[in-house]
């Protein structure tokens, strides 16, 4: 007979591996179908994020950061550093050791909290049930009251520029994420999050970057004034990103990688040592539901749920990217919480209004609510407050003065509506404002909370009271 159990998650990822861990605290039995095999060749929890996405990003970025600060930038201190030399064996050692930690630690947790790991490749049945089939071809079918699949995503493919990790010349992000040499090089296709991430992880380690992106919008999702302050950003750090460009093929040379694209100009060729392809990603549903468990999928090919992640099926959940909304570690975290809670009867909710997104460049970029465009395309009367961080004492003493804070807030009744920061720590900054947004703070509130002195924050503090024209440290126009 099939085991039983009061959950089965599908996928341990962060989404799947925080509802797993948060219905084992609630009381519930629970196991998690995970089949990841990491580059040891071992099984690991943690999914995408900690394995190839979030964290060996932020590593690199933080390390490769760390680099060309002392090279470059160390200078302005009065601090002189000569012969500075990089060690990308150790650099990548350390990601390594990070990722490693890291995922052990939720199989670790797991134990703790009693969460059984079923590895294993799980596709859902009819009648909640769940089949799991080891590497080694074995099968099991384990039954349940509740079901979550949290499947995650992978990257989207491109016909002209075949990915090929193992061979390291046309690369996606898990690609990009291992090259064992700094490529002279190196072309992106899409200039999006995981482009801007990486190709700045390769500019300032010495790569030469290119990158190639289809629309003539930057970073559409972000605040337009946000965004123009970027590109001139980026491109003062050496990063070529040119906009409105197509690729129509590729061929691998002796050199790298020859690509031919298009723009307004016309057909033009370049030839790169290496190519990294970050167009998208798409969710992970291939397999993962047999036709007669009659689950439903979008348009999209998500897993059509509801506001509560409750999918076509009584008792089955999706959580994660492979449901609608951002793709982002934390709002597949926070679902994985809801359903857990609302399985234990509990009232699981989760306010997608401020869901907070950061890009870790340098300068940072992180907003969350409204931007400025949206508001004005559904005609929200709205008021504006910003500060620049060159006004800042704490920035000038970190010699990070590049950027701004932004604060919407609804014009008549004053609530805030959007925060949009490009500068120094925007990813921890941004907090403040989604705080301010869950308690439905106005920025009146936030103008009036004491911020102490000198830090970033004062900056978050000055564009609040810059919507009211009482800015301090600034003239108010
Ligand atoms: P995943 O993390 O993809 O996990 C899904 C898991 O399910 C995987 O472990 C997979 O092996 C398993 N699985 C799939 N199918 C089955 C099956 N049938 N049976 C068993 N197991 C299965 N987000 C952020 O918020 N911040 C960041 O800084 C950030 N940086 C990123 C950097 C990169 C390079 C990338 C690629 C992504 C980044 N993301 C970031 C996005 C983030 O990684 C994802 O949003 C997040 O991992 C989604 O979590 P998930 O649990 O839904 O899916
Ligand atoms: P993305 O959607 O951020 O960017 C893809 C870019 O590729 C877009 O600008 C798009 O216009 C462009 N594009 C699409 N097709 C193209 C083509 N044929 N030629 C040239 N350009 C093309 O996607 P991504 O950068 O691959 O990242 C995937 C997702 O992973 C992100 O949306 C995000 O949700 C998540 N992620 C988050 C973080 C973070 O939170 N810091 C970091 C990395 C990834």
């Amino acid at each position: 007979m099939a085991k039983t159990y009061d959950v089965v998650v599908i996928g341990g990822g962060p989404a799947g591996y925080v509802a797993a861990i948060r219905c084992a605290q609630l009381g519930l039995e629970t196991a998690c179908v995970e089949k990841w095999i990491n580059f040891k060749g071992d099984p690991a929890l943690g999914g995408t994020c900690l394995n190839v996405g979030c964290i060996p990003s932020k590593v690199l970025l933080e390390s490769s950061e760390q680099y060309h600060h002392v090279k470059e930038d160390i200078g302005n201190h009065g601090i002189r550093i000569a012969g500075v030399t990089l060690d990308l064996d150790q650099m990548m050692a350390r990601k390594e050791d990070i990722v490693l930690q890291l995922t052990h630690g939720i199989d670790a947790l797991f134990k703790a909290n009693g969460v059984e790991w079923l590895r294993g490749h799980g596709k859902l049945l009819a009648g909640r049930e769940v089949e799991v089939t080891a590497q080694d071809g074995a099968v099991d079918v384990v039954s349940a009251d509740n079901i979550i699949i949290a499947t995650g995503s992978r990257p989207i493919e491109m016909g002209a520029a075949p990915v090929d990790n193992a061979e390291g010349v046309i690369v996606d992000s898990t690609g990009a994420l291992d090259f064992r040499q700094v490529p002279e090089t190196l072309g992106v296709i899409g200039a999006g999050v995981i482009g801007l991430e990486l190709g700045s992880v390769w500019n300032r380690l010495g790569a030469k970057v290119l990158m190639l992106e289809a629309v003539e919008d930057f970073l559409s999702l972000v605040d337009n004034q946000v965004a123009r302050d970027a590109l001139r950003q980026f491109k003062k750090q050496g990063l070529d990103i040119q906009l409105g460009t197509r690729v129509i093929a590729t061929q691998k040379t002796e050199e790298g990688v020859r690509v031919r694209y298009k723009n307004k100009e016309g057909e033009h060729e370049v030839t790169v040592e290496k190519l990294l392809v970050s167009v998208g990603r798409r969710p992970n549903t291939d397999n993962i539901a047999a036709p007669e468990a009659d689950l439903l999928f979008d348009e999209g090919g998500y897993i059509h749920v509801d506001d509560h992640c409750a999918t076509n099926l009584p008792g089955v959940y999706a959580v994660g990217d492979v449901v609608r909304g951002p793709m982002l570690a934390h709002k597949g975290s926070e679902e994985g919480v809801m359903v857990a809670e609302i399985i234990a009867g509990q009232p699981g909710h989760l306010n997608y209004d401020a869901i907070p997104w950061v890009i870790y460049t340098n300068p940072e970029i992180a907003w969350v609510g409204r931007t400025e465009q949206s508001l004005k395309a559904a005609g929200i009367p709205y008021k504006t407050g910003s500060f620049p961080f060159s006004a800042n004492g704490r920035a000038k003493a970190m010699d990070v003065t590049a950027g701004m804070v932004k604060l919407l807030a609804h014009a008549e009744t004053d609530a805030l509506l959007g925060c949009h920061i490009i500068g120094p720590f925007a990813s921890e900054l941004i907090q403040e404002a989604v705080l301010a947004m869950e308690f439905h703070a106005s920025s009146e509130d936030l103008a009036r909370t004491i911020h102490a002195h000198p830090t970033l924050y004062e900056a978050m503090h000055e564009a609040a009271l810059s919507i009211h024209g009482r800015a301090l440290h600034k003239i108010n126009l």
